[in-house]
């Protein structure tokens, strides 16, 4: 910090705003740049590779400094709020020429990786979440918004594990909460790499009032009361498209936690991290950025409502069995724009005359839209037709007002058309009538003084002005003509005539630029009348979007309408993957039914490694999944229950929350499916217990089974390498064996990808281990010690106690295992043998 007594006024300015902004990177504006100081600017020269200077260079303590021209700032906010950093923009808030002593600044907006508007070309198609929580005794208040689109949703969390999913899966950047939460969970919020935003509200704000009117629990209200007092204070300016916050359940939806997404890929490709490769890639056949959002949000909670189900199932049919009207839709829906995004930039004042035109554009589509959708003569539909507003004065006013092809600048003129405004309309005659005088009065010089290349022309800092070459400025009438400018090859001149009509010329465009302005901004308010209708207009056409895509998907890969069972009963028959039958293409995949009736709870899976497991059991929760939203699904026929719930544990899992072991992670995911699921649920388990050794691994896999067929009745995926667990099928009747085939040809193992019912034979290990290429020695030592561990006579290396059995386990009961009992390879060769391996394994060179 600087020495008081060395500051001057304009730093005492810059003092006293970034005081309030501790947080943010403040951008002081000081005529054409915003400057940086001290912190600041050390910090921001570096992230944005600015050169660092010093105000005051000469004094005992420079002030650093580095700055950006106004006009590039915004990209590098976007840079800053990028990277999680708040950026605090404060501008000139006079004009310098006319301020008396220092120029007033204030803060105009304050941009947040969760309020950040800037978005780009590649991110239209998702949200940006600004999420808030508010505490209680009990549980926690959690509320999030999109300011871009207005939408705000509202709901009661038990515990703070479930607010950190919840930030996760709606891949929040920011949240807010008030100083006293703050101070207990931000480390835990911090974890998530997301930002934590304190807010204090300082009033009632009428926006909160708006927000919160349908809300009747107190936590819930304040989440909603920290959100939207954050937004009013940051954006100071008009929220006007902020939405009445919608109350849900996470029990009202099929639910999912952030490893289910991760595990099934529903968003990301675990390998690549990308859209690419996920069900909401494949599934997305929208037509607009709105349908692409919604499509995500529906995928985030499917439904548990057969009624509304059966409404989405019914219209995709619906577009199916009508191929004309469907292509007509989508024709029509192409030309649709971001009506959402449109609202919220009318809302915030950032909306430009192209915009505009995109929002007439749209709503040209909409009576075509209704008209076809009427040609379907369904009363599944009227409802819907009933809640589209038409918006046609939107419309027509913005048609009537606004030029097909406005300038993004609505303050530099040329948007409105002309027969608008009486007055714009007179301006801009005299603006051609004064041209056209000029384009006489060139004419009448040049025939006066004879220079034929005479001519009249403009500039900024002179104005109108009549140029002569050097090659005639001897004719010029020197008692008429004043000299203003000398060029390298020409004079120029002024007249008093000129300039008189260069006083009207300049004043009509300086009037009619104004007006222009002004007009626009009316035509902005009128349609900011107008935003709810848009909004439910935008929701509709979202919703339609959505299906069609549904049903373009569904019939570019043949996909049947699932039925819901109501007794707890699977049967798909040939069904696939949808993603891996994509990628693979629908000759390579390999169909395969899933069949679980009503008393059958766990299917056991067996097969060798890369035999097709883990495709199998993610199938099922994938057609599960698009069945709940709503989709048709990849199969021949499949009949399910509505799941409430999916629980995945698979592969190796990031613990992002708490950096446990991988072996803890897969303890707590099984313990959370073993805890938390019903009767309703389904469980995808991957081999569990291969992340530790054999037997105690062996021992927790079947208790687990165990557990889940006497308590638990969820349907349950299993699969395992551990075949001593197959023989649990015939203790249980609700435990089931099938394994997924695999044959040898010539010594090599040939996968099928086909499930069978029954155990597996053999375990193959060996065989994936050749296809992967080890060494022979290794193989052939691995079949020796293999043979030997089936015959149960292999002679332990470090102990000369036989390597005893697998014990059984009772009942749900783990007994557990002692650490000399666990097995390893070497372990259980003889000494010599093993100093054999050892030393050969050395000579290869390995
Ligand atoms: P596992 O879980 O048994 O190790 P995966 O399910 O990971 O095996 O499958 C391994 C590979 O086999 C997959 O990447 C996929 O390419 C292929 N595969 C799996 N199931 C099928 C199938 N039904 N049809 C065709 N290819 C399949």
């Amino acid at each position: 910090m600087p020495q008081k007594t060395k500051t001057t006024p304009m730093m005492q300015q810059y003092l006293s705003i970034k005081k309030d902004y501790p947080d943010a990177f403040l951008f002081y504006r000081i005529g054409d740049f915003y400057e940086l100081f001290y912190d600041d600017a050390i910090k921001g020269s570096q992230i944005l590779e600015l050169t660092l200077t010093a105000r005051n260079k000469n004094a005992p303590e420079p002030i650093p400094m580095c700055g950006v021209p106004h006009h590039a700032a915004d990209s590098y906010v976007a840079v800053l709020v990028d990277k999680g950093y708040k950026v605090a923009i404060c501008e000139q808030l006079e004009n310098p020429k006319e301020a008396e002593g220092m120029v007033k600044r204030g803060i105009i907006k304050l941009v947040t990786p969760g309020t950040n508007l800037e978005v780009k070309p590649n991110q239209s198609k998702d949200n940006n979440y600004l999420a808030a929580l508010a505490t209680t005794e009990k549980n926690y208040g959690f509320a999030y918004t999109d300011l871009a689109t207005g939408e705000v949703a509202v709901t009661s969390l038990p515990d703070l594990a479930a607010v950190q999913n919840e930030l996760l899966n709606l891949r929040s950047k920011e949240i807010v909460m008030d100083f006293d939460v703050a101070e207990k969970i931000t480390p835990e919020i911090k974890k998530l790499g997301i930002l934590v935003s304190v807010e204090k509200p300082q009033q009632e704000y009428s926006e909160v009032s708006f927000v919160a009117q349908n809300l009747t629990q107190g936590e819930q209200k304040q989440a909603v009361q920290v959100l939207i007092s954050y937004l009013v204070e940051t954006q100071k300016r008009d929220l006007g498209h902020l939405q009445v916050a919608q109350e849900y359940e996470a029990q009202q939806y099929l639910q999912m936690d952030h490893n289910a997404h991760n595990n099934l890929e529903l968003f990301r490709s675990l390998r690549t991290g990308e859209k690419k490769g996920t069900l909401a890639w494949l599934l997305d056949a929208t037509k607009t950025a709105m349908g692409s959002r919604l499509l995500k949000q529906w995928l985030q909670r499917p439904l548990l409502d057969r009624q509304q189900l059966k409404w989405r199932q019914d219209l995709i049919q619906l577009f199916l069995d009508n191929y004309f009207q469907r292509s007509s839709l989508q024709d029509y829906l192409i030309k649709v724009y971001d009506l959402e995004r449109l609202a919220g930039r009318i809302a915030l004042g950032t909306v430009n005359g192209r915009d505009l035109i995109q929002l007439a554009t749209s709503l040209e589509q909409v009576p075509k839209i209704k008209a076809v959708l009427r040609d379907l003569q369904t009363p599944l539909i009227d409802d819907l037709l009933e809640q589209v507003p038409d918006c046609q004065e939107v419309h027509d006013l913005i048609t009537t007002a606004v030029v097909d092809d406005p300038p993004i600048s609505v303050t530099d003129g040329h948007l409105i058309q002309d027969g608008y405004n009486q007055q714009l309309d007179q301006y801009r005659a005299a603006m051609s009538q004064g041209k056209t005088w000029l384009a006489q009065m060139q004419v009448h010089e040049q025939e006066v003084t004879g220079i034929k290349n005479l001519k009249i022309g403009f500039n900024r800092v002179f104005g109108y002005y009549i140029e002569v070459t050097n090659a005639n400025k001897d004719q010029v009438p020197s008692d008429r003509y004043q000299r203003k400018q000398t060029l390298a090859n020409a004079e120029r001149y002024i007249t008093p005539e000129l300039k008189e009509k260069e006083h009207l010329i300049l004043e009509a465009e300086e009037q009619s630029t104004l007006l222009e302005y002004h007009l626009f901004n009316e035509i902005r308010d009128q349609v900011k009348t107008k935003i709810q209708e848009l909004q439910t207009l935008a929701h509709t056409l979202a919703q339609l979007d959505v299906l069609q895509g549904f049903c373009t998907i569904s019939e570019q890969y043949h996909y049947v309408r699932p039925e819901f069972t109501k007794d707890a009963e699977v049967q798909i028959k040939q069904g696939r993957h949808p993603v891996v039958e994509k990628v693979l293409g629908k000759q390579a995949y390999i169909p395969n039914d899933v069949s679980m009736d009503p008393a059958t709870d766990v299917l056991l899976i067996t097969g060798p490694n890369m035999s097709g497991k883990s495709t199998y059991m993610r199938q099922l929760a994938l057609i599960a999944i698009m069945a709940q939203v709503g989709c048709f699904v990849p199969a021949e026929s499949a009949r399910l229950p509505l799941f409430d719930h999916i629980f995945t544990r698979i592969g190796a899992a990031d613990d992002l929350i708490a950096g446990n072991s991988t072996f803890m992670v897969e303890m707590m995911e099984a313990n959370d499916a073993l805890q938390h699921a019903t009767s309703h649920s389904l469980i995808i388990f991957d081999e569990i217990g291969r992340g530790t050794a054999t037997y105690d691994g062996l021992a927790l896999a079947q208790a687990i089974v165990e557990y889940l067929q006497a308590k638990v009745h969820a349907k349950t995926l299993f699969s395992t390498h551990y075949h001593e667990l197959t023989a649990l099928a015939d203790q249980f009747p609700a435990v089931k064996n099938v394994h997924v085939d695999a044959t040898e040809e010539g010594g090599q193992l040939v996968f099928l990808h086909k499930v069978l019912a029954g155990p597996a034979d053999k375990s193959y290990g060996i065989h994936v281990a050749q296809l992967a290429g080890l060494p022979n020695l290794v193989l052939d030592r691995a079949q020796e010690v293999l043979t030997g561990l089936e015959q149960e006579t292999v002679p332990s290396a470090v102990s000369s106690e036989p390597v005893s059995p697998v014990p059984k386990i009772q009942e749900s009961e783990v007994t557990p295992v002692p650490a000399e009992e666990q097995l390893s390879l070497f372990a259980s060769a003889s000494p010599t043998r093993a100093q054999e391996i050892v030393q050969q394994v050395q000579e290869a060179n390995l």
